[in-house]
């Protein structure tokens, strides 16, 4: 699997874990209340395996042949028969034509005497007809002696849990309808077959699957205004319209059912030309979703019937290749229109009941089933082709073959579960899944997938602790730092390696899954037991302990272990892997300056507070000679945002300089990892400077961005991958901040003005809102960092003006002490900065970060006497259709003496500001610091 760029990659992750199948099962296990082992057979075999073969195939005819008595007579002499008989006859059918019972976990029963009894677990698969039944089966079987053979028999068995609406698909081949307009409907969706035939695909239940052939129009309007944005940037057209020929469709038989009598549909004779072209339609797409791999039990499809809320059509069409429509009735963000095969997304947003129902915010792990509250991993990285000779060689995957085992403390969220999930990388093979609690523990994991599924042995209530052990290992690629500063991801720069310039380095964080975890980020508290081979050095999410050796010593005998303990909570945890340089530069320390009073508000549980920042600073070789200056910028940038929050989240920060074409940087909690540009092979073209985030006038802004990120994006985190602004448009403010604290209000001013341009530029691709999809479509990184971070920052410096500094920064401080290791939306931003300004701020959030488009404004002065004197009246008219709020500021030159500096707060759509007047007045002059996002005509 190749590793894409970093925007693909957070599609991939949210939305295409690999291929819409395979999130169409994820989206299914989650329904189900537990599914059963899978796919991978579990290997934790003991070494010597009784011979239950026979048993099993024994146990397989009497399931095939539905023969209770025949099960009986497998059950050992002490068993219960009367349990047993009940066993049979509720989990044996009649009509079985195959069967196959898959083995997956054996464990010897405690009170019996070595060798002599087990628990099994196995897999029963049965199909009749089309319908298919996925079992699992827990055994306990006892070795028997009769006469010189020994034989195993079933003591006790009781059902785990089932998966019965699998259905083998066909097309019906002999129904087929004319169809003329018929509508097929979903939310925002029709298909209309103005004149054409259907063809369709029954369960017991009804109509499942339908094959539309003919002359047909698509049309999707989605209602949330940014969604119609995406659709006109896809289509020039806010509704998008195809014209299409044939058509795959995919629904509950009830559905099909309420539809039918509206649709009219008359049936007539089967045309085999036409069948034909149907049956090459229906087998392209239905394995494409709704469908289960069970292929080690079985060599046919096998589909889950979809749910009453779910509606799947996939339509071919000329222009935009097939076009996938999903109504997902489990997801928060239920609808979906995207391109099959670019897998770009189109559409994303809740279906109307959901947005009445769960509100503009909701959390990315709002439905997820456990908390993990602590990870405890200990696992060794091996950089692949270090073990070769030659270390100039490229390896032919950039990445390390890790070793692990990670100790899970999680906490049962919710309804009671049988089940849960984890994410753990699809290349890393797990060997074992182990509870303190409930022993050793099933588990699966569908191919494709970055997803581990661990069943448990019975259902566990709410709020219940426990602990589990996975095992794994595998060869793992890297991922780039979160953050490349470039226009655009040229694959060439992947790999730094193919030109041997620079120290390799190997980062695990965010994005490759290198332990298992929760579904999505959150916080937990960690440690880290990190081993690396001699030479190399790990650099990690915690404190590192006191008994690391030395990061820089070269070379010493043996692996070497680096510990780490991240006792304050981390979103995920993240290690960087290369061979450091030796100098002499000392820790740095800051102490916090104006820690007191900290806002008495619900804290994280366990986070402490802390005084005093240690910071360190490592570099590769190339980079060697920039550590002292970088580590005394490091530390003044860090007591500066410690003074404007009044908080050091986690006590030390490590910073770590490595090499490669281009400046990027990485801000997982406790290091920051930052690229130093190393000059460039010839005709390689660099865009950089032309990238929105790129500040030729304050060099270090990367860095104090980065630094920003252990407050925003760390410390305080994002609920989902809306309020991805809160974190970079939070850290470029305060790199801005920085900047001007550091070189003063030109530079401050400088790097406004770039913002402000690149924001006017793109407000017109979306709203903030639309987060990593912003330049999606137009497969243009720039446009997301031009609203994400830049019109985001922007927003921040608006509302400053707007509401006042006082307002401003004790809001900030307001929002970042509430949410201190918690998941952020933009809600709860809004609210921080209200009750400081005591006003609704609703029209300013919901116009800057959920609408996109600028406002346009007319300004107007006039000079009108008043009891006191002159005044000058400043009227500014708001000439979009919504109205906007933002600061103005307005100079005034008087013939004689010093100017005058109004910031107008524009908030109606008509604002008049009345300014007594010092005497005549030469000029007025608006928005002379050029800081408004706004059109302004004067
Ligand atoms: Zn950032």
């Amino acid at each position: 699997m190749t590793r894409e760029t970093n925007e693909r990659q957070d599609l991939r992750t949210l939305f295409f874990p690999d291929h819409l199948i395979r999130t169409t099962i994820r989206v299914f296990l989650v329904v189900l209340v537990s599914v059963s082992a899978l796919v991978a057979p579990v290997s934790a075999q003991p070494a010597e395996e009784p011979a239950y073969r026979p048993l099993i195939e024994a146990l397989e005819q009497a399931v095939l042949a539905g023969d209770s008595a025949a099960f009986l007579s497998l059950t050992s002499a002490n068993a219960n028969r009367n349990a047993a008989a009940a066993f049979a006859s509720e989990h044996l059918y009649a009509n079985v034509e195959r069967t196959t019972i898959n083995p997956r976990f054996l464990s010897p029963i405690d009170d019996l005497p070595g060798g002599t009894g087990y628990d099994l677990t196995v897999e029963v698969f049965s199909e009749s007809g089309i319908r298919g039944r996925l079992e699992t089966w827990q055994l306990e079987i006892v070795r028997q002696e009769q006469g010189d053979d020994i034989i195993w028999r079933i003591r006790d068995q009781a059902r785990v849990d089932s998966i019965d609406n699998l259905r083998h698909l066909n097309l019906n081949s002999t129904k087929q309808y004319a169809a003329n307009n018929m509508v097929l409907v979903s939310e925002d969706l029709s298909l209309t077959l103005t004149e054409g035939t259907v063809f369709v695909s029954e369960t017991e239940l009804g109509v499942t699957g339908l094959v539309l052939l003919g002359e047909g129009v698509m049309n999707f309007t989605p209602q949330p205004e940014a969604e119609q944005g995406q659709v006109r940037i896809f289509s020039g057209k806010e509704a998008l319209t195809a014209k299409f020929e044939t058509a795959f469709v995919r629904m509950h038989p009830d559905l099909f059912n309420l539809q039918f009598s509206t649709m009219g549909l008359v049936e007539q004779t089967v045309e085999s030309d036409k069948l034909r072209d149907a049956t090459e339609i229906f087998d392209a797409f239905i394995g494409l979703s709704f469908a289960l791999d069970l292929s080690h039990v079985t060599d046919r499809l096998w589909s889950l019937v979809p749910g009453v809320g779910d509606f799947l059509a996939e339509v071919p069409t000329s222009r935009n290749g097939t076009l996938t429509y999903v109504l997902s009735g489990h997801q928060p963000e239920d609808i979906s229109l995207y391109e099959r095969e670019t897998r770009r997304i189109i559409s994303l947003y809740p279906s109307a009941r959901k947005r009445e129902v769960q509100g503009r915010y909701f959390g990315d792990s709002d439905n997820t089933r456990v908390d993990v509250l602590d990870y405890d991993i200990t696992a060794s990285f091996i950089p692949l082709g270090v073990s070769q000779q030659s270390i100039m060689a490229v390896p032919r995957l950039q990445g390390c073959r890790i070793v692990g085992s990670a100790r899970l403390a999680l906490r049962v969220k919710g309804l009671p579960i049988t089940s849960f999930s984890l994410r753990l990388a699809e290349e890393l093979e797990v060997s074992s899944v182990t509870s303190d609690e409930f022993g050793p523990l099933l588990f699966f994991r569908l191919t494709g997938q970055n997803n581990l599924t661990v069943n448990l042995p019975g259902e566990v209530p709410d709020s219940t602790e426990f602990t589990i052990t996975v095992s794994y290992e595998g060869e793992l690629p890297a991922q780039q730092l979160e953050e490349n500063w470039i226009a655009k991801n040229f694959r060439v720069w992947d790999n730094e390696r193919a030109y041997s310039l620079g120290q390799r380095r190997y980062i695990y964080s965010n994005r490759s899954y290198w332990y298992p975890q929760g579904l999505f980020s959150d916080y937990a508290t960690a440690t880290l037991e990190l081993t690396v081979p001699p030479g190399w050095a790990a650099v990690a999410s915690g404190n590192p302990l006191d008994t690391n050796p030395l990061i820089t010593r070269s070379m010493e005998d043996g692996p070497r272990q680096f510990s780490f303990v991240a006792l304050q909570p981390a979103r995920y945890l993240s290690v960087l892997i290369t061979r450091f340089s030796d100098h002499r530069s000392p820790a740095h320390q800051v102490r916090l300056a104006n820690a007191a009073p900290r806002p008495a508000v619900t804290q994280a549980e366990g986070a402490v507070f802390y005084d005093t920042l240690t910071i360190d600073a490592q570099a590769t070789e190339r980079s060697i000679e920039e550590i002292g200056p970088i580590t005394t910028k490091t530390a003044d940038i860090a007591a500066f945002y410690s003074s404007l929050l009044g908080d050091i989240p986690y006590p030390t920060l490590t910073m770590t300089l490595s090499d490669s074409f281009l400046p990027g940087g990485h801000s997982p909690a406790y290091f920051v990892a930052m690229n130093r540009e190393i000059p460039r092979p010839l005709g390689v073209l660099t865009s950089w400077q032309t990238d929105p985030v790129s500040f030729s006038t304050y060099p270090s802004f990367f860095l104090a961005h980065e630094i920003a990120h252990q407050w925003w994006g760390q410390a305080v985190g994002w609920k989902n991958y809306h309020e991805q602004w809160l974190s970079e448009g939070l850290a470029q403010y305060f790199a801005a901040l920085y900047a001007e604290r550091d070189d003063g209000p030109e530079v401050f001013s400088d790097i406004l003005h770039q913002m402000r341009r690149w924001a006017m530029q793109h407000s017109d691709e979306g709203p903030i809102y639309l987060g990593y999809r912003l330049g999606h479509l137009d497969g243009e990184p720039r446009i997301f960092r031009a609203l994400v971070y830049n019109k985001a920052a922007m927003v921040l410096h608006m509302l400053r003006g707007l509401i006042g500094d006082d307002a401003f920064f004790a809001g900030l401080k307001r929002f970042y002490h509430q949410w201190r290791f918690r998941k952020a939306g933009t809600d709860a931003l809004q609210s921080a900065f209200e009750i400081e300004a005591g006003r609704s701020l609703s029209r300013f959030f919901d116009r800057w970060i959920h609408d996109d488009g600028l406002p346009e404004l007319k300004f107007s002065s006039r000079v009108e006497d008043a009891a006191s004197g002159e005044e000058i009246v400043l009227r500014f008219e708001q000439l979009t259709e919504r109205i906007f709020e933002l600061p103005v500021t307005v100079n005034l030159t008087y013939r004689s003496g010093p100017g005058e500096t109004v910031v107008v707060p524009v908030t109606e759509r008509v604002t008049e500001v009345r300014v007594p007047l010092r005497g005549p007045v030469r000029r007025v002059d608006v928005d002379r610091d050029e800081l408004a996002l706004a059109e302004i005509d004067h």
